[in-house]
């Protein structure tokens, strides 16, 4: 499914209230390979698990005085900020504004603000002048962080595992990203379902392949690639690179390149 023309920069949330779906790694080597294409992005870590940081370089969020939360607690009290101020650069090319737990305190307090979906997107349209993408690494919840996350995307990209029976966690989420649509964002479009740590040596894997394909594609953009099943790809957060850089030639890097070309088609 083809998204509508667009001009300038792109939002993407990377989102499934399932946790363990490949959500983070898929982050940052989407984010990565689209820097390495020549784009420039910013990724934002909504996840107060701060695990897209961590796989980042940021050695210790929690630590941080200045994070997502600061900049939503900025927006949520009026007070003027720099909106430059907290991203951090990625020797890889790419900006990330880190998030830690002060997000699950934040979360909390969103719940008697005015506007409380949309906080997060007056951000994102004050930043987005300087970007290409910017993609957004959601918590494994659909709370009022990823609400806020896909009030604000463009587009929403969905990991899947193929190791166990998704469609019901699925048909949840996307419900959520209908209801977002049609209450706070209506030009949100579904990016593409993502099949990842797929073990193609068990037939399990290609009927949970073939399960997902029968029962979304017709409406909502599947990915041709799959990513692999990987030891190299669930290293790359403890080595704070890419696949790119960490293991460039294999199956893993072969994969993620054939999903940004794919990204990148989409618009
Ligand atoms: P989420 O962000 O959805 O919770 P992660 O990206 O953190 O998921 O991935 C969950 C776990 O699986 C992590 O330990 C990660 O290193 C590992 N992992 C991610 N992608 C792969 C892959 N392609 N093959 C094998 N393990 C992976
Ligand atoms: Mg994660």
């Amino acid at each position: 499914m083809m998204n509508t023309v667009r001009c300038g920069c792109k939002v993407i949330s990377v989102s499934n209230q399932k946790g363990g779906v490949g959500k983070t790694v898929t982050c940052v080597n989407l984010g990565i390979g689209l820097a390495r294409e020549g784009k420039k992005v910013l990724m934002i870590d909504a996840d107060p698990q701060g695990s897209l940081s961590i796989s980042l370089g940021v050695q210790e969020p929690d630590k941080l005085s200045y994070s997502l939360a600061t900049v939503m607690l900025n927006i949520i009290n009026d007070e003027a900020f720099d909106v430059r101020k907290g991203i951090v650069q990625h020797e890889e090319g790419v900006d990330l504004l880190p998030g830690n737990i002060e997000l699950s305190g934040l979360e909390i307090s969103l719940i008697g603000v005015i506007s409380r979906e949309t906080i997060l997107r007056e951000y994102i349209e004050q930043v987005r002048e300087f970007y290409d993408y910017i993609i957004i690494d959601c918590m494994p919840s659909l709370g009022m962080l990823t609400i806020n996350a896909l009030a604000c995307a463009d587009s929403v990209l969905i990991p899947v595992q193929a190791a166990y029976l998704p469609v019901k966690g699925l048909q949840q989420l996307i419900k959520t990203i209908g209801r977002v649509k049609r209450q706070l964002n209506p030009k949100l479009s579904f990016e593409g379902i993502l099949l990842t740590m797929v073990d193609n040596r068990t037939n399990y894997a290609k009927d949970i392949a073939a399960l997902v394909y029968g029962a979304y594609s017709t409406s909502i953009n599947v990915f041709d690639v799959e990513i692999p099943m990987s030891v190299r790809a669930a290293e790359i957060s403890a080595e704070g690179s890419s696949i790119y850089v960490y293991d460039p030639k294999g199956k893993a890097a072969c994969a993620y390149s054939a999903l940004i070309k794919e990204v990148m088609n989409n618009g």
